[in-house]
């Protein structure tokens, strides 16, 4: 199993979460919600094979503050070729922040900027104003996180080469399952969102959605190999 969008830095027990998963061989992508996190969180993954930690800066945690968190944002960009989780978030309680958090974007989109990266995207209420900043930026290889967008959008978000990553909550839901069944397989990724989603089974997902592993792998590897094209 590949899960592409894990805060297992957030759960009670992340080394033995992680130590069991490498045992079953599943592969994590481990999100952080600030750069101090992921400072904290890198030397426990290191020893790992199939899990890796990404650098993140969540736009529901932007303050005036934030300028210290994107100084080591710089700092660490290079100490993994993950990045997540960041994005935009205007639902009602972060629309206050909205122009902070663009700020914030467009100074990480910047820093990404001709560097190889995979980067787990959060795009609550703010999906075209966030595809439209990653069209300006040029980013490459993003993966939209939980998408509960318009359907309007999704071919735009294909044809950037952008995938979507899905979980049991997304089936479960009316709008969820038609956002899934507007993605082709091949553009595919699961993610379990645990622990802040209580249906984060991907073997479910798996299931209802009719996925089979192999097509999962196929997606995933189509993903990383890009991580060796130098960018132009
Ligand atoms: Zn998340």
């Amino acid at each position: 199993m590949i899960d592409t969008h894990c805060h297992f830095d957030m759960m009670p027990e992340p080394e033995r979460y992680i130590k069991e998963a490498e045992e079953r061989g599943d592969i994590i992508i481990g999100m952080t919600n600030l750069p101090s996190h992921f400072r904290m969180g890198m030397g426990h993954v290191q020893g790992f094979k199939h899990i890796r930690l990404a650098l993140g800066m969540h736009p529901q945690l932007v303050t005036p503050d934030t300028i210290r968190e994107m100084t080591l944002f710089k700092e660490l960009v290079d100490e993994t070729s993950y990045i997540g989780e960041i994005g935009l978030d205007f639902s009602r309680a972060f629309r206050p922040n909205r122009d902070m958090q663009i700020d914030c974007l467009r100074q990480i989109l910047a820093i990404l900027k001709g560097k190889s990266k995979i980067i787990s995207v959060h795009s609550c209420r703010a999906e075209k104003e966030l595809l439209e900043l990653l069209t300006e930026y040029e980013t490459r290889n993003v993966i939209f996180h939980w998408y509960s967008g318009p359907l309007t959008l999704i071919d735009q978000i294909l044809e950037k080469g952008y995938y979507f990553s899905i979980n049991e909550a997304m089936c479960l839901s009316k709008n969820g399952s038609k956002i899934i069944q507007a993605v082709p397989k091949d553009r595919i990724l699961l993610e379990s969102d645990a622990p802040f989603n209580d249906r984060c089974s991907l073997k479910n997902v798996r299931a209802r959605v009719g996925l089979e592993e192999k097509q999962l792998i196929a997606n995933f590897k189509q993903l990383i190999s890009r991580l060796r094209i130098p960018e132009q």
